[in-house]
């Protein structure tokens, strides 16, 4: 009996089929084909179902970004099964009122998602959702270059198929504000005007990469909050709270035709967050009764065993270690988006009586929009500006800086190269690196 359960319990194999999550290792391995493009020339991948580009790929002139771009991948259809029967399936036509409910059956209706980025790789999400012909993205991220792509500073998508299908597109949806889910938005929007629909400090991180595009103002932003729903074409959006290392952060539910998708973003599960509440998981179990047509699960480090540690026990590590560095200069590496991180040091550094610096530009432009918006709490006097440093000894302060993901020109990689303007490193500095060396940027690490 037991082993027959566990046989069952057995997740599938698909293969290139498998739509278990946005970054799901085995997934779409054979059909994404690298395009790497630069100024010089292009190397392409000789895969018949490679999409061929023109040169125009690459985005800007000058001092601008370079791109590399990815093959989107296979669709993948899905179907609730003919036997269900008939379920209800939502309103009528636009401006029908009272809405009158049509009974269809939803083994009519498919949903086709197709991944553009993030599948068997550590950033670039975007997904592109379509039922009935009504379409929308899901996140737009973007990934850092590989220790390989010698003058490329950042990978975005490629666009092509979201450029052929923008009438049937609805907007884009965000999950959260990391640059491995918005940083091509600006890309995107400059060749497609969508309307973007995310939490607040996702938006705020969001309309700060538009002013830098020239682009603000020119976006629709729809600010939506976790229990809040939203129509896009046939399908609602559902937005559902979870916990992540940065505020803000939701999962999806799609209710299609067809039946409800659930996306969870990237997420982790967490007791005793820092800050916000509680993933919320009572809507998870609820939308599990009353049927899922599919779950798209987020799988970074899946394949560890254990938990994931809580953010209160974080807290407490850093405790240990500023006490150890009492005598040093302490300088933290961390991801800029990592507010719930930041937010830790700067209590920590409150505590023990330190001034704290940021640097990069990215940490001090987060920190703007995250305390404007109420998601960061900083005591007044605490920061100090970077320029200030000399006026303090060592063991008074704390510098925050940006260091992670093998970012080739992060500020903690110039500090140690003697590179930065203002800031090198000593023997006399105590350096935590608060970040996971991701698994596709291990070399440059
Ligand atoms: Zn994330």
């Amino acid at each position: 009996m037991l082993s027959e359960f566990n046989k069952k319990s057995q997740p599938k194999n698909n293969g290139n089929k498998s739509v278990s999550g946005s970054k799901f290792p085995a997934a779409g391995r054979a059909a994404h084909k690298k395009v790497f493009m630069s100024r010089t020339g292009m190397k392409r991948s000789n895969t018949p179902e490679a999409e061929t580009r023109p040169s125009d790929q690459l985005l800007g002139t000058g001092e601008e970004k370079r791109s590399v771009a990815l093959v989107p991948s296979k669709p993948v259809e899905m179907k609730a099964p003919a036997e269900k029967g008939t379920r209800r399936t939502g309103y009528g036509k636009q401006g029908e009122f009272p809405a009158k409910r049509h009974y269809t059956n939803a083994a009519d209706h498919s949903v086709r998602v197709t991944f553009l980025g993030g599948l068997n790789e550590i950033g670039k999400n975007i997904t592109l959702f379509e039922c009935d012909n009504d379409m929308f993205l899901l996140d737009c991220g973007m990934a850092f270059p590989d220790g390989d792509m010698l003058g490329v500073d950042l990978v975005i998508p490629d666009f092509t198929y979201v450029e052929r299908n923008k009438d049937k597109i609805k907007g884009v949806v965000l999950t959260h504000g990391h640059e491995d889910h918005i940083g091509s938005l600006p890309y995107l929007l400059r060749k497609i005007n969508l309307p973007v629909f995310g939490t607040p400090l996702t938006l705020g991180l969001v309309d700060s990469k538009l002013k830098e595009h020239n682009l603000s103002g020119k976006v629709k932003l729809n600010t939506v909050k976790p229990g809040q729903r939203i129509k896009l074409g046939c399908m609602s959006i559902e937005f559902i709270h979870v916990n992540h290392s940065i505020p803000d952060s939701v999962a999806i539910a799609i209710h299609t035709p067809a039946g409800t998708i659930v996306h969870t973003g990237d997420f982790k599960i967490d007791c005793t967050p820092t800050t916000g509440g509680m993933i919320d998981l009572a809507r998870f179990a609820e939308l599990g009764k009353s049927g899922v047509l599919c779950l798209m699960a987020e799988s970074t480090n899946v394949e560890r065993p254990g938990y994931t540690m809580t953010e209160q026990k974080v807290a407490h590590t850093f405790d240990v270690l500023f006490r150890e560095a009492e005598k040093s200069r302490i300088i933290v590496a961390t991801f800029a988006s990592n507010l719930g991180r930041i937010q830790q040091i700067l209590d920590c550094a409150q505590k023990y009586g330190r001034k704290v610096a940021f640097s990069g530009r990215s940490m001090i432009n987060n920190m703007a929009i995250a305390s404007e918006l109420g998601y960061i709490n900083v005591p007044d006097g605490l920061i100090i500006d970077i320029d200030l440093l000399g006026r303090y000894s060592k063991e008074e302060i704390v510098l925050i800086t940006t260091g992670s993901q093998g970012e080739t020109m992060s500020a903690l990689s110039r500090m140690a190269y003697s590179d930065h303007r203002k800031v090198e490193v000593g023997p006399e500095d105590y350096i935590i690196i608060s970040a996971n060396p991701m698994s596709s940027s291990s070399c440059t690490v």
